[in-house]
Parts: C-alpha cells; structure tokens; sequence
C-alpha cells in the first residue's frame, strides 16, 4: 500500500480530482497530511472521501516507538514502519534552531566495520514519504505544524546511504524543500555519503543547493579500505575528483567526516597525508572520535588527541573542527538504538 506522503502537492491534486473530489479539497487534505495528522484527526475533510483513500493508502507512514533524551537535550526517536521495521533519529537542538538526522534506508549494504547501521545488512530502501515523514513526525512532536515549521535544518546521515537510494531520496529532497510544503531551505540540508562516486556526478546535475558530506574517515585507500569496503570500489583520488567536480557546479563548500579511530587513523602522518589531499579545495573536515561499537572492537581517539589533530590540519592550512559529540548517554550514533532494541527484541 503506497503512502499519501510520497505525493508532491500537485500529484495529490490530480489523485483528489480522480477520486471525483474538487481541487479545493487538495490543499486541505495536503495541510492535514503535512501536520501528521492521522486519518481520524482530520475534520475537514468528508468522511466518505477519507474512507475511500484509507482503503488504498496510508496516511502516517510511521510512528514514534520509543523517544530517549539525552543530558545535552538531545533526543533520539525510534520509529515504527507500517511494516513493522525500525528506523531512527536523532534531533539536535542549538541556538539558531534544530536539527534533524533522516535515516534513508532500513539498515544499510555499504559494510563500514566501525557502523552499527549495516550489522543485519540492507533490509530495504525508505520511500520519498517516509523519509519525508520523519521530518513531519517529530516537527509535530516537538510542537511544531505545517505553518510553523519547527525544524530548521536537515541532515541524511541516520541508517542507510542515501546515494544507493537515490531516486527515493532525490524525490525527498524535492519534497522537503518544497514552497508550498514544510519548505526547509536546500541551503540548510546536508546528504552524507560513503562516496558512490557516479552518484554524486548524477546528484550534481541534480542541480539541488544541499551541502554535500563525504564520509572519508582515512587519507589513503590502505587505511581506508581497512574500515569501508566502498574503499575497494573508488580509489580516494576518484572520490576527491568528483568532490571537486560537485563544488565547480553547486559552488558549496565540501564537508568531510573523519571519525577517529585510535590507532588506525589518527596519527599527525595521516593529518598531514590528509592535508595534502586537501590542499586548495574549499572544504571543512568535521573531527569526531569515533563512538565505540563493542560489536567491532574499534576504539575512539581521545578528545585531547582529536584536538591535537585537528590543530595539525589547522597549521597545514586546512580549516576543521571537532564535533561536539551529542546524545553519546542515548546511544546517539548511527544505528546504535536501533541495533540495541532488536537485540534485546524489546
Ligand atoms: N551512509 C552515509 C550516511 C550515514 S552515516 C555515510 O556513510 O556518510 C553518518 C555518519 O556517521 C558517517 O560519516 C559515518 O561514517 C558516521 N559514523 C558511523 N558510525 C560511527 C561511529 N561509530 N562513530 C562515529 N561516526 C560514525
């Protein structure tokens, strides 16, 4: 059964006009749909209409199953498919607005060993509207509405990879940015990948004005493909080129991820390996020790230590941060919750 969130507004007009309804009931249905309300919630609408579209579609794609909140504010959802499945997220609240982490996918294929979102593998690809309705969900959650958009800023770096969902994503990022829907700027979204380097070329003549994330985590493809197996498909001198290629086109500065991990990337050779790769690009390395999965045995570098990093990359010329880590008291990084509940089979 499809989802009445992965249409656009005018896709859901021609659906209303189908089902012999006027165009008028289109923005009403839309309003409703875009509040998260559920069928039984909505009013407005002639109960004879909401009757026949509940027996071919779904109106709330997902529900909040369990909602932790962490010391700093930030709170982590664990929602629930219409099929059953989990996904989470997490939103991060600062002074100029909040934050939302979208999962793409329900688990991921890409393998990374320190990821706690590829332990049981790709179980499958979100839809457009489910992803869309994670935003909605806890918008409203949060006290916000369709007109009074709580949520400021998006990023894709929950479960999944969006590149190896791309059509579904591409549609979301439409969806999201949309005028007349919750209308978050492209300016304020952030898509995270491993690096599928076709994609990102194709996401480029997407023309879309997101920032684009690259998770490098290494500055050579030894040490890369010690934790991402993508290291075997693209080479990180491909990678770095179609990063290169993207900025030309979109002209926003590239960010990449790089988690420490003690021992394995973490030396001042590896800052000044990376700040070679680096070197002239517009872009900013976001620092974070790595958030230890017991599963992998993979331990995270010292704050202290991550510091010592990122001024060695600041001497080479090279601007990077470490990243306030968040939620780390509710299992606040990729997959952790999710791989925890289903564990525990709560
Ligand atoms: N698949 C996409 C987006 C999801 S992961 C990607 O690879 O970018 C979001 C970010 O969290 C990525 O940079 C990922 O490498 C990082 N990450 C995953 N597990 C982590 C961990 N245990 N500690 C720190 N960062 C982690």
């Amino acid at each position: 059964m499809s989802n009445l969130l992965d249409f656009s507004y005018d896709e859901l007009e021609e659906l209303v006009l189908s089902l012999g309804e006027k165009k008028f009931r289109t923005s009403q249905l839309f309003s409703a749909l875009y509040n998260y309300k559920s069928c039984d919630e909505i009013t407005n609408l002639p109960k004879i209409f909401l009757e026949k579209l509940q027996t071919e579609y779904v109106f709330n794609p997902l529900q909040i199953y369990k909602k932790l909140e962490g010391k700093d504010g930030t709170k982590k959802y664990l929602y629930k498919l219409a099929d059953g499945n989990l996904i989470e997220g997490v939103l991060m609240s600062y002074k100029y607005g909040n934050t939302l982490c979208v999962s793409t996918q329900v688990g991921c294929r890409m393998g990374c060993t320190f990821c706690a979102s590829t332990l049981g593998g790709l179980i499958r690809n979100l839809t457009a509207g489910e992803i869309l309705s994670q935003v909605l969900c806890v918008n409203r959650d949060i006290g916000g509405s369709y007109d009074k958009r709580k949520i400021t800023n998006i990023v894709l770096m929950g479960s999944g990879e969006p590149l190896d969902n791309y059509d579904n994503v591409v549609k979301f990022l439409h969806l999201v940015s949309a005028q007349n829907g919750i209308n978050i700027s492209q300016r304020n979204i952030s898509l995270s990948t491993c690096g599928l380097v076709d994609r990102i070329d194709k996401l480029a003549d997407e023309d879309l004005q997101i920032t684009l994330t690259i998770s490098l985590h290494a500055p050579n493809d030894e040490i890369r493909k010690q934790t991402m197996p993508i290291a075997n498909r693209y080479s990180i001198k491909e990678l770095i080129a179609a990063t290169k290629r993207y900025f030309e086109k979109i002209k926003r500065r590239i960010v990449f991820e790089y988690a420490l991990i003690s021992g394995v990337n973490d030396t001042f050779e590896c800052a000044d390996e990376l700040s070679k790769l680096l070197k002239g690009m517009s872009c900013h390395v976001n620092l974070i020790p790595l958030n230890e999965v017991k599963e992998r045995n993979l331990v995270g570098t010292t704050r202290k230590r991550a510091y010592a990093f990122m001024e060695r990359l600041n001497k080479n010329g090279i601007s990077a941060t470490v990243r306030r880590t968040m939620g780390e008291d509710i299992d606040g990084a990729c997959g952790q919750l999710r791989a925890k509940v289903l564990k525990e089979g709560k």
